[in-house]
């Protein structure tokens, strides 16, 4: 399988991780990268870099003012004279009897527009890394539009957290919509299958009010999960889009054969719905080993789901979204590839 990888994807090193009222470090670390490709030098695939793909294709998912907000927020945070990373510290809420809320012209004020958590902080390198990100899920899109059966992106920083205009959990593009809208150039219908442990909760977003994109997301339960607010069975799309995001929250610590079977209910759904095209939001931090101690998926597990995956029959972009360190990593990803090509 052919692999999309560009090096400017470590440059985003951001150190401040808010958790549970202290600052940690942050586990979405340059070093993700080097496992994940380890991993991919197990099998027999070719590392290739993305080409250049301008802003189209962004900007085809995400609004003007929040792509300009990104691309200066760094630089007009500097001369704020603030830390060294862009944290938001307030934020506009909308409730019954507040007027709607404004757009300010200040950094401060738009970084907290931006944003719905402290977890997507911005260092000069992040707009960067996070176009780097973008681009090498489009060049994995454009070689399954060019009859590839599948191709990988090994895409950082994460985008699915990422809405149209808002940022969160390490995500600032949402790299597999970027994904999913390209293959919509072609195919009348796209399915999003998100296997990341964390609901996909910008990805959701972005599509929920469309009959052409279904989104489907297997995670642990946001009852007592990120991203909390979303990922609730009850979601299902609206207007349109109605009956077009399936959510499947899953007790913590499920695994493999719950896991398995819980697969085989949306695999069944993306099949109904007959997608010309599927974009895999691939996450591995459902893995029994990272950090994050969602669902409790085996090495193994990975293959057994990237298996089904592919049994699907569709061309297939797998686009890198979590799964953070742990002595599995690079087996993991491993073990996905390996899966979804004896598919
Ligand atoms: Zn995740």
């Amino acid at each position: 399988m052919k692999v999309v990888f560009d090096e400017r994807a470590r440059a985003h090193d951001p150190k401040f991780f808010l958790v549970n009222g202290a600052v940690t470090p942050c586990p979405e670390v340059p070093a993700r990268v080097d496992r994940l490709i380890e991993g991919v030098s197990f099998g027999s695939h070719h590392m290739v870099n993305p080409e250049d793909c301008g802003l189209a294709p962004v900007a085809a998912v995400h609004s003007p003012e929040y792509l300009r907000f990104l691309a200066t927020a760094s630089e007009r945070w500097a001369r704020t004279g603030g830390g060294a990373e862009a944290v938001p510290n307030v934020h506009p809420v909308h409730k019954e009897g507040m007027a709607e809320a404004g757009y300010p012209l200040s950094v401060t004020g738009q970084l907290g527009a931006h944003t719905y958590d402290t977890s997507a902080p911005i260092m000069a390198e992040t707009w960067d890394s996070a176009l780097a990100s973008a681009a090498t899920a489009v060049h994995a899109t454009d070689l399954v539009l060019d009859g590839a059966k599948a191709a990988y992106a090994l895409c950082r920083p994460p985008g699915h957290h990422a809405s149209a205009d808002m940022m969160g959990g390490f995500c600032y593009l949402n790299n597999s919509a970027i994904a999913a809208q390209r293959l919509r150039g072609r195919h009348d219908r796209v399915a999003i299958l998100d296997v990341d442990v964390h609901h996909g909760n910008g990805t959701q977003h972005i599509f929920y009010g469309r009959a052409d994109v279904l989104t489907v997301s297997l995670h642990a339960d946001p009852a007592r999960f990120y991203p909390f607010f979303w990922g609730y069975a009850a979601e299902r799309g609206a207007g349109e889009g109605l009956g077009r995001n399936l959510n499947i929250p899953l007790p913590r610590g499920t695994g493999d054969e719950e896991y398995l079977q819980a697969l085989d209910g949306a695999i069944e759904r993306i099949a109904h719905f007959a997608p010309g095209a599927l974009v895999v939001a691939l996450g591995l931090d459902a893995h029994e080993s990272d950090p994050f101690k969602g669902l409790a998926i085996t090495t193994e597990g990975f293959a057994r789901i990237a298996k089904r995956i592919a049994a699907i029959g569709l061309a297939t972009v797998l686009v890198q979204e979590g799964g953070y360190l742990s002595d599995d990593l690079a087996r993991n990803i491993a073990s996905f590839l390996d899966g979804f090509e004896a598919g």
